[in-house]
Formats: structure tokens, sequence, C-alpha cells
């Protein structure tokens, strides 16, 4: 049996969106979101596509005007034509009810529909325009994510909850009651959506906060009273290493406990920067964790005043980039190369001892260290690299070593030396 501290997956309806299973024992999906205007299409197509090729297993758009929904089929085209068939997903809020209804192609070329029943409308409204939205996703045959935010929660479901608090002899913490009306905001219409036709092998619900323990306290609730396939993901997470560490926090504590069936990280980029590194940090949540594994981890020691060059450093960074840069081809070729795990150590000190735990790991030399570099494959030292060139000679070694290890017919790793 295989060691594993992470708890058993809790079970859940597995949902169809596409060409891609999400709950129902399925591995945790990864999925993003893009964020140029969806009536551009040709901006929008090639968004998405990065995003596929960074490894988003679903995007999300946004559908917000007559303009947007018109551009959804020529995306869903674009995208066909450049041979990216990763499945799209319509966020709609406010009028998605009239948007799919007016643009019967823009329904069909979605994959899922995103609902968020606190902007639907108000009152009477409010459950005519879910209505119509469930009723268009039971005609075109998608599944939908009851997308519950506490930015935008169903203001009369928390004020009847906080009045029914009120009145009890000792009322909960204002807190717990809004935890409450988000898992009943999320329940209550997904249980609707299911009065109206809808399979619950076609709902995903999620319960988006932007703090990481009302996050977990949440999605605790939401996994202890359905089984409906769970969508995880902090909002609002931020920029930088904030929203990597919140979201890494709030998520972890919940994958450990089997919660989770597909995960967002929403991160806040530069201005300029790359929208696909919400999906880098997705994957490598998971991997890290043991969960999924999605592409070869470099382990590389924080360096010290042992290092006092940045060779260690560039090799690093020069491995990972070339790691990235043959992911395309080496998951055509290599099935199971993802497991690969390289070791980047900056000295004798931990060098050899870290690299043999790795596939493949080198030992730089430290300051005032014998200008060589030991390389170490399956935990025995094949060789030693000299001269300016290291990493060229280094990135040969492990395309041989993927090649050999998991090159179709073969087996083993690279020869010793
Ligand atoms: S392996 Fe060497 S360089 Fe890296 S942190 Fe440890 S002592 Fe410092």
């Amino acid at each position: 049996m295989t060691y594993s501290a992470v708890k058993d997956r809790r079970q859940s309806v597995g949902v169809r969106v596409g060409n891609v299973q999400i709950g129902g024992g399925a591995p945790v999906v990864v999925q993003s979101m893009t964020n140029t205007d969806t009536a551009d299409p040709e901006s929008t197509a090639r968004q998405v596509a990065d995003l596929a090729r960074a490894g988003s297993e679903l995007v999300r758009i946004t559908v917000d005007r007559e303009e947007s929904a018109a551009a959804v089929p020529k995306i869903r085209d674009r995208l066909d034509q450049m041979g990216v068939d990763v499945p799209l997903i319509g966020d709609f809020h406010y009028i998605g009810h009239t948007l799919l209804r007016d643009h019967p192609a823009c329904a069909e070329a979605l994959a899922k529909y995103r609902i968020n029943p606190g902007n639907v409308g108000f009152r009477e409204k409010q459950d005519r325009n879910f209505s119509m939205m469930i009723e268009k996703a039971v005609e075109f045959g998608k599944p939908v994510r009851i997308g519950v935010n506490w930015g935008s929660l169903d203001q009369a479901l928390l004020t009847r909850l906080m009045d029914e608090n009120a009145k009890l002899a000792e009322p909960l913490d204002a807190r717990l009651v809004m935890h409450e009306a988000m898992v009943q905001s999320g329940i209550s219409s997904a249980a609707r959506a299911e009065e109206l036709g809808l399979g619950r092998d076609k709902i995903i619900i999620s319960a988006k906060v932007s703090e990481v323990q009302d996050l977990i306290a949440c999605y605790r609730l939401l996994a202890s009273r359905s089984d409906y396939a769970l969508h995880l993901g902090l909002t609002e997470a931020g920029m930088g290493s904030k929203g990597i560490v919140a979201s890494t926090a709030g998520l972890s504590v919940l994958l450990q406990e089997g919660i989770g069936d597909t995960i967002r990280i929403s991160l806040t980029p530069e201005p300029g920067g790359d929208r696909s590194r919400e999906v880098i940090v997705g994957q490598e949540i998971l991997q890290t964790m043991g969960i999924r594994s999605f592409a070869p981890m470099v382990i590389a020691c924080p360096g010290c005043g042992r290092t006092t060059s940045t060779v260690f450093q560039e090799l690093g960074q020069e491995v990972q980039g070339y790691i990235r840069n043959r992911l395309p081809e080496w998951r055509e070729q290599y099935p199971g190369f993802e497991t690969l795990q390289l070791a980047v150590m900056g000295c004798i000190v931990n060098g050899p001892g870290e690299s043999k735990h790795a596939d493949i790991g080198i030992s730089l030399p430290g300051t005032g260290e014998v200008p060589a570099a030991p390389v170490y494959i399956d935990g025995r030292k094949v060789t030693t690299l000299r001269g300016d060139d290291i990493s060229e000679q280094f990135k040969v070694i492990v395309e041989d070593y993927v090649a050999n290890r998991w090159g179709q017919g073969t087996g083993g790793s690279a020869a010793a030396e």
C-alpha cells in the first residue's frame, strides 16, 4: 500500500465539463480565468490558448454584455482552429438569463455556466432569472457552477439568518452566521436547480471568500452537508507572494482533508504580468502536496554565505525554464515523466546528500571548493561536470534520462559514467 498522509478524497458526484471530468474520483482539476475583454475574440482566444498551454484544464471567460455573448462562439471557433480543445466556462452576473436566452450560439459554445445566486436579481426576479439560466443549462445539456461569493452574498438570506440568530438565547458570532448563509445559498440554489430538472451530475458548488479561515470553515460545512462536486478558490487572494501564500494556506488545509474537486488560484497579476502564473501556482500546490503531478520539480537549496557567486541560482533557473519549454513535447513522448525530481544544490554541505534523494542531482562548487560539479542519478554519482557550459551538459543529461526512463518501450535510467 502506498503511503499518503492526504485523507481519502470526499465522495462527490462526478460532473462532465466538455472533455474534462470534475469530481466523482477524478484527479483534482486546475482551472483559470482570462482578464481580456471577451468582446475581443482574438485577444481572448490567444489568452485562453496561453492558459491552456500552461496546463489550465478549463478556462473561464466573463460574459458580461451583448458583445461578449456574441463573441463567445467566435472564440470557440478560433480555439478550434488553433487546435486548443480546452472547455470554456461562461461567467455570468446580473443579466446572464437574458444573454443565454438571446444568444443560443453562446449557450451552445460554452461547456459550463457559472451562476452567482447573489447576482441574479432581487425578490421574485431572483427565482425567475435563476430559473431561466437553469432552464438554458437543461436545454443545452450543460453543467453549471453555483458560485457563491461573499462580496455578492444573497442579502435577503443573510438578513433573515441574522434576524433568526438575534432571537436566539445565545446568538452565534456574526461570522458563523455568514458562513451558514454562504453554505445555505449554495446548497439551496443547487436544490432549486435540481427541482428545475438539472441533474446532480451537472452541478458544482463554490463558496468563495477572501479570508483563509472563513474559506476553510465554509468548505468544511459544504463538504459535510452535500455530495456536490466542489470548486475551491480563495477570491481576491491578492498580488504577488501574498496571493500565493493565502491561496496555498487555505486550499492546502482543505485538500489535505480530501475536500475539493477543482481549484482556481485568483492571483492579481502585476501590470503586464503573465496570467498563466495562476495555473502554475495551482499545479504546484497540488504537486508539492503529493496529490497530482504536472511537471518535474526542481529542488534548489536557498544558498547562503557558501555560495558567493550566482552560478547555482542561474543553473536552477535555467533548468526550470528548460523543463517548462520541453513540457509540451515530453507530454507527447514520455508519459509519466511528470514525477521527475531534480536537485540543484549550491555546495558540498547538503549538495551530494540532497542530490542522491532526487532522480538527478547536481552539486555545484561553493566558494573555495574545487570548480567541479558532481552529478548523481538514481542515488549514484555518475559524472562530474567542469567548464563554462555546465548548464548545457546538465540539460543533455536530463534529456537523456527522461528519454531512457519514460521513452516508449524502454526502461531503466541513464547510464553511469
Ligand atoms: S547546500 Fe551549501 S550553499 Fe546550499 S544552503 Fe546548504 S550550505 Fe548553503
